[in-house]
């Protein structure tokens, strides 16, 4: 028996999760990770943060998202019953804005006037600035020269919200350097800004902190389930990237007797560089400051990695998600870009729900699953939609082959 909840145990004080978490950082960035660990640990279980987070999730964000029985998804496999946690319907069309949001109102909490962050994809970056704009900050987002060309649409996004687009040029020009380049600028000002990261990855408390924001999607679905069903789901599914979606909706379940799988991108084969499957193909090494499952490559640093999604495309994963992989609570699987494709049009023509293809990695998963265990239930956490992916797939995967 453990005296204490899950939550409350892990991670320990020093952010850990079993052996992996913790900080591995300069003693400047460590000083700063202290402070805000401090900050969170007050301010943010305080009650007045606390009801205000709750007031703009209701009537800011649109919480609580619903969970939806996707009959016609279900009814096409004939086997165990598909349902969705609908984070596409949360304002930006995903779940990133849950932990942004709680970022942003710790930094207003602690007088800050600026938000800063990289992004890869760029679709942390939208999440922020619109935190931002909510709270008067200004934002700062550093991206790789090389993605702010490939993605265009959130660049504009960012900067329609003010945000300013930092680019960066350095290395290879793409979300390490932008990492590096965003600590840089917060340590140059670490008074009146504050670094928000965007998965559950980074020095403690990061990991914790993000988990605890995103827990939100959890506490919903799990009441929500209960509610339509009577018992709980017998498996939770969800995609990783970092695993800020999975954490979230994960932390609800830990403690109940449900099979939990962590669906990660098998890309377009095993060799490294086609996938970016840290669980399944990874080793434990060190990333960005702390300590995980990382796939490395020839020369020990992280390997390149790759997926159709590219939320999904990084070559660590948050710690957490590799302490309950290692210590057997989390079944780590995958979903390649086809399986993930074939799920994105199944979902959008069954069930008229456009999926993001990071969560169509979930989808695809369930699909699988449906037709294992055809008399169990399946709760799918649908993390994002699919409206800045259209374009990519039409042309790509053409529904006349594809759909
Ligand atoms: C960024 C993103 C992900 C992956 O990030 P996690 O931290 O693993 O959740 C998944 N789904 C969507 C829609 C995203 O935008």
């Amino acid at each position: 028996m453990q005296d204490k909840p899950y939550l409350r145990q892990y991670p320990d004080p020093s952010g850990h999760f079993g052996p992996f978490g913790g900080s591995d950082v300069p003693p400047d960035i460590a000083r700063e990770c202290a402070r805000i660990q401090e900050a969170y640990l007050t301010i943010g279980n305080s009650y007045d943060f606390v009801s205000q987070l709750r007031d703009i999730r209701r009537h800011f964000q649109g919480r609580p998202t619903p969970v939806y029985y996707a009959k016609r998804l279900t009814d096409s496999i004939g086997g165990g019953r598909i349902y969705l946690k609908r984070e596409d319907l949360n304002h930006t069309g995903a779940h990133k804005l849950n932990h942004c949001m709680g970022e942003a109102l710790l930094a207003s909490y602690l007088g800050k006037k600026k938000l800063i962050a990289e992004t890869g994809a760029g679709q942390h970056g939208v999440a922020l600035a619109t935190a931002a704009a909510y709270f008067g900050m200004e934002c700062e987002i550093h991206m790789g020269e090389v993605d702010i060309a490939k993605q265009h649409p959130n660049v504009i996004r960012m900067e329609v919200l003010g945000a300013s687009v930092v680019p960066v040029t350095r290395g290879q020009a793409t979300l390490k350097e932008a990492v590096d380049s965003a600590f840089e600028a917060w340590l140059a000002d670490p008074e009146d800004s504050l670094y928000a990261i965007g998965s559950v990855v980074g020095p403690h408390p990061f990991p914790m902190m993000v988990r605890d924001f995103q827990a939100v999607v959890g506490v919903e679905a799990k009441a929500q389930f209960h509610d339509m069903m009577g018992v709980l789901p017998d498996n939770v599914v969800a995609c990783v990237g970092g695993g800020s979606n999975a954490a979230g909706m994960f932390s609800a379940f830990i403690e109940e007797p449900c099979q939990l799988y962590a669906v990660e991108p098998l890309g377009t084969g095993p060799e490294l560089g086609q996938h970016a499957a840290s669980l399944m193909y990874g080793h434990v090494g060190d990333i960005h400051g702390f300590h995980t499952m990382v796939l490395t490559g020839e020369d020990g640093g992280p390997a390149p990695v790759y997926s159709v999604a590219s939320g999904l495309d990084y070559p660590g994963v948050g710690p957490e998600h590799a302490y309950l992989h290692s210590s057997g609570r989390l079944n780590a699987v995958g979903a390649t870009d086809d399986q993930t494709i074939r799920a994105f049009y199944a979902l959008s023509r069954l069930e008229g729900i456009i999926p993001a293809l990071e969560s169509a990695h979930a989808v695809a998963y369930a699909m699988e699953l449906a037709r294992q265990k055809p008399h169990e239930s399946i709760l799918v956490n649908l993390s994002g939609r699919g409206d800045k992916d259209v374009d990519f797939v039409y042309e790509k995967y053409p529904p006349a082959e594809w759909a």
